[in-house]
């Protein structure tokens, strides 16, 4: 059997389990995950749509919404803590969720064994970065492979 690794939402209400290998594991700079998220930068890891599934239970936990920009993206978030929680790429067939909600150990941290499975290893739309990142890792100014590497 595959490997599993787990996540939801700030309150617990929305849970999601993934199985096998990322396609990938970026940092992403771009306006939109910035303004949609309020975080200068997000992790996102994408998933083909076969690995992905709610584990929650009920579906009545979750609200789901597209933003004008990405209609054929559609994304899902929590409607007890509104955080948003994961999407689904009609196009790519892919589910994007963000590490920072994988579950956590005793002391807060992501688990070792899904960190090293699910880091990062790129930033992409770094042009509109809102913070210099000196971690050695690769950064395009779009996507990977089809902008500018930028370092
Ligand atoms: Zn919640
Ligand atoms: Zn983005």
């Amino acid at each position: 059997m595959s490997k599993g690794y787990t996540g939801g939402c700030y309150c617990g209400a929305v849970r999601w389990e993934v199985t096998g290998k990322p396609l990938v594991s970026a940092y992403c700079h771009c306006s939109l995950c910035q303004r949609l998220s309020g975080a200068p930068f997000i992790n996102t890891i994408h998933f083909p749509a076969p690995a992905f599934k709610w584990v929650h239970g009920s579906d009545s936990v979750l609200d789901s919404y597209a933003v004008e920009a990405k209609p054929w993206k559609k994304r899902w978030r929590c409607k007890t803590c509104g955080a948003c929680v994961a999407s689904f790429h009609e196009k790519g067939n892919r589910w994007s969720m963000w590490g920072s909600q994988l579950d956590r150990d005793e002391e807060g941290k992501v688990k070792a064994d899904m960190w090293e499975d699910l880091k990062p290893t790129v930033h992409i739309f770094y042009e509109t970065r809102l913070l210099d990142v000196k971690d050695g890792l690769p950064k395009w100014s779009g996507y990977a492979g089809s902008s500018e590497r930028l370092k």
